[in-house]
């Protein structure tokens, strides 16, 4: 590989708002044949809002509930935390007794001798809180549009009595460029495959409307990093794109790593590549640059 080559393609790069740490990934760029994208921020904007949000206890207790709800998710850093704080803003604080963050599923805490749960389905399954039937069903309804369902609930503190005590629809949009990039790339021959922390039923919405057949949900940290490597075994060469703190084992492990710019600082510390836009258009035109630097090189 010439020097030359390289550093016209990495400046090249720079003209399109991709950043290029190292050579290696640029020679890498155009063997690529797989690419695995998170959703939320890779896929969708990644910056969702709130549009439902269901109380299923009346009057008396809700003030004190919605300051309950707000606090817990004021100490909660992701993304989603920040559109139910976002949708109660001037809610006032109340002091919790613990306050717990768990993986993939959402935040716990003890208040007045109660233990209240912020999160997903998982989140309330593992800790045997019952969802009624009618609420499950709402669920599937707002996750049919593609949005994301979070549970408000509370376990009594002698740990026999539960309640779900709301639940929240959230929308993340997908990117106006996210079809057409997915398209793009599947026509290049490449196997595109869609990750997520997400639930199934949101996850298969969005990846339909976005044109990817291979879709994981529920996916930890190292899940999607497993994946990744599945892959390879397979004979991959695989790219990947993230944003997020969940996504860096997978970015390591992938051949090549691509992080969407206004991600975690910690996704733009392990990626090789970074986008400083947020238009998935610019990974087709990375892989492009990769392959006319090699052909220079040639
Ligand atoms: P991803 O970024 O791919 O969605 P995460 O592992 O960060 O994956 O989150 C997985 C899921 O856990 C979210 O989709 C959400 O359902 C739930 N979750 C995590 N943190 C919170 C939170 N603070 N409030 C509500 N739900 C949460
Ligand atoms: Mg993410």
């Amino acid at each position: 590989a010439t020097p030359t080559a390289i550093m016209v393609g990495i400046g090249k790069g720079a003209e399109n708002n991709i950043l290029i740490k190292d050579a290696e990934s640029l020679e890498v760029g155009h063997r690529v044949n797989a690419i695995v994208l998170d959703k939320t921020g890779t896929i969708t904007e990644g910056k969702p809002v709130v549009t439902d949000l269901r109380w299923m206890v009346d009057g008396y207790d809700l003030p004190q509930l919605q300051r309950v709800l707000y606090t817990l998710e004021s100490q909660s850093a992701h993304p989603l935390a920040e559109a139910v704080t976002t949708k109660l803003a001037n809610t006032e604080l109340v002091v919790l007794d613990t306050f717990e963050s768990v993986t993939g599923r959402g935040v716990t805490a003890r208040y007045q001798q109660d233990t209240y749960f912020v999160g997903n389905q998982n989140l309330l399954t593992e800790n045997k809180i019952k969802v009624p039937d009618e609420l499950l069903q709402q669920a599937i309804d707002w996750e049919n549009q593609a949005k994301t369902v979070v549970f408000f609930a509370r376990r009594e503190s002698a740990g026999i009595q539960s309640e779900v005590l709301a639940i929240l629809a959230i929308a993340d949009p997908i990117k106006a460029s996210s079809k057409q990039a997915i398209h793009t790339l599947q026509s290049q021959g490449i196997s595109v495959y869609m990750l997520t922390g997400d639930n199934a039923q949101t996850a298969a919405t969005v990846a339909n409307q976005v044109g990817v057949n291979d879709v994981r949900a529920n996916q930890m940290p190292a899940d999607k990093a497993n994946f990744v490597k599945e892959l390879q075994r397979a004979g991959k060469i695989v790219a990947m794109v993230g944003d997020g703190i969940n996504d860096s084992q997978a970015m390591a492990q992938a051949d090549v790593s691509i992080a969407m710019g206004k991600g975690s600082d910690i996704a733009m510390d392990v990626a090789r590549m970074t986008l400083i836009t947020s238009d998935l258009n610019s990974i087709p035109k990375a892989l492009q640059l990769s392959k006319q630097t090699v052909r220079v090189i040639r």
